[in-house]
């Protein structure tokens, strides 16, 4: 694509790195052809080709943003399935994020849309203040309904909805900093126990502390990591995603210089898109570039580290039939397909692939708050998907998915690692209390 930039505007880097960008989409439209929100509302500036001409015109001509752009950069789900489909190698994500950064420093959203996010903002990277707020929201749950018809009151809906009805229980063994290796140590990981998900599903990182340790790794976790910064970021708050990653980063490094570390394992996948970027998002802060690119390049999935370490086959899973969905994070932030599948498979289970896979679910951070009637949509599609394959259970490696599956479906969804620390050695999940597989696993129930 030919762009039309002054030196002038060439000399921001990140003008300069959107340029290259630009330059690189031929308009071709293969990207459209698996958008979700292109193949949900049909309208040609809520698909990548459309949302990347508005993003060129709005830096080009050096504009603010206006509320029609904001309109079509809002409903995208940052879900990076263009970029799968790209021949051309466009780096769409970069360019939304810059575009994101450029709204939220150029527009002034309605007083209701402002109101939304800086309560998201001060409130989901902070478990205790998360926690305090899913405990409210299951006063006004009965009320979802009834808010949903007030004006602006639907992403008010959406959240009373999300929350769950249950607080899971806090696990005191969790606080530690270090969780020793069993045995004869085999590595050294640090653990990203992140914000969210810590409070959603605190059994998600036990399991992932108590397969890794089992299998000879110690696990840290050292004090003033959390959030890593995604929630944020993907509001356009530059400043706020910035002092989360540099705040991960001071805590990494300081295991790094006391111990070393092999990897740093993050177990929900947006967040794991978002720590590999890191380099790129602080290339240009001279404190920090060289520590981020160090932090970026060894962040791993659970599952890109558990495929390194050669686990034994287990017959744990007893040919449970098990639809697994791949976050779009997951398969398209990080590339990762076949490894958490082979890892399912090598436990027993019978792995189903999704139809559509490649679709998000319209989770997508605080997507199904702030943009709930496409995010409703999608989940719909999704869960018809997976219901179509009639497995046993659900696996994913992302909290946000699940729980937007979860509020869809009465099949059992539960976290990938969950699901191998069990094959291998660890508790079943506990989320598959009082679950029964009924007459096709007699085998696995008579077990239990
Ligand atoms: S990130 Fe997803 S929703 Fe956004 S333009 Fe790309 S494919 Fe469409
Ligand atoms: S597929 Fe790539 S090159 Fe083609 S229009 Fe989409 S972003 Fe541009």
């Amino acid at each position: 694509m030919q762009t039309n930039f002054s030196l002038a505007q060439l000399a921001d880097p990140d003008v300069s790195h959107s340029e290259k960008i630009l330059r690189k989409c031929v308009h071709c439209g293969f990207c459209t052809a698996t958008c979700p929100t292109y193949l949900t509302l049909g309208d040609e500036l809520d698909s990548p080709r459309g949302r990347i001409y508005l993003i060129k015109d709005m830096l080009e001509n050096d504009k603010p943003a206006d509320e029609k752009v904001v309109k079509h950069i809002d409903r995208c789900l940052s879900c990076l399935a263009c970029m799968t489909t790209c021949p051309s190698g466009v780096n769409y994500m970069h360019l939304v994020d810059h575009a994101r950064a450029h709204i939220q420093k150029t527009y002034k959203r309605p007083f209701m849309d402002r109101m939304y996010r800086v309560v998201l903002a001060a409130v989901l990277p902070y478990p205790a203040r998360f926690k305090f707020a899913l405990s409210a929201a299951r006063l006004g749950k009965p009320f979802a309904g009834l808010l949903g018809k007030l004006p602006g009151g639907k992403p008010m809906a959406a959240m009373l909805a999300l929350a769950p009805s249950k607080l899971a229980k806090a696990d005191p063994s969790l606080a530690k900093e270090k969780h020793q290796a069993e045995g004869q140590r085999k590595g050294r990981v640090a653990m990203l126990s992140g914000c969210a998900q810590k409070v959603l599903d605190p059994q998600i990182n036990k399991a992932t502390i108590d397969l890794l340790t089992r299998l000879g790794v110690e696990v840290v976790t050292p004090k003033g990591e959390g959030c890593c910064g995604a929630l944020v970021h993907h509001m356009g708050r530059e400043a706020d995603s910035h002092a989360a990653a540099k705040q991960n980063i001071d805590a990494w490094m300081g295991e790094i210089d006391n111990g070393g570390l092999d990897a740093i394992i993050i177990t929900t996948s947006g967040c794991g898109t978002t720590v590999k970027d890191y380099g790129h998002m602080l290339r240009e802060d001279k404190a920090y570039a060289e520590k981020a690119a160090t932090i970026s390049a060894l962040a791993k999935d659970i599952t890109e580290y558990l495929a390194t370490l050669e686990l034994q086959p287990s017959t744990t899973g007893n040919g449970i039939r098990l639809a697994y969905h791949s976050a779009c994070s997951m398969q398209h932030g990080q590339k990762i397909k076949d490894e958490p599948k082979n890892l399912l498979a090598n436990a027993g289970f019978k792995v189903v692939d999704v139809p559509e896979g490649h679709l998000c679910c319209g989770s997508a951070g605080t997507y199904n708050i702030l943009q709930s009637e496409i995010s409703e949509q999608l989940k719909d599609r999704k869960v018809a998907n997976i219901e179509k394959m009639k497995p046993d259970l659900i696996a994913a490696g992302n909290i946000g998915c699940i729980t937007q599956i979860a509020s869809g479906t009465g099949i059992p969804i539960i976290h990938t690692v969950e699901l191998l620390n069990w094959a291998h050695g660890g508790e079943r999940p506990v989320k598959l209390a009082g679950h029964s597989f009924d007459k096709t696993h007699k085998q696995m129930v008579a077990a239990e």
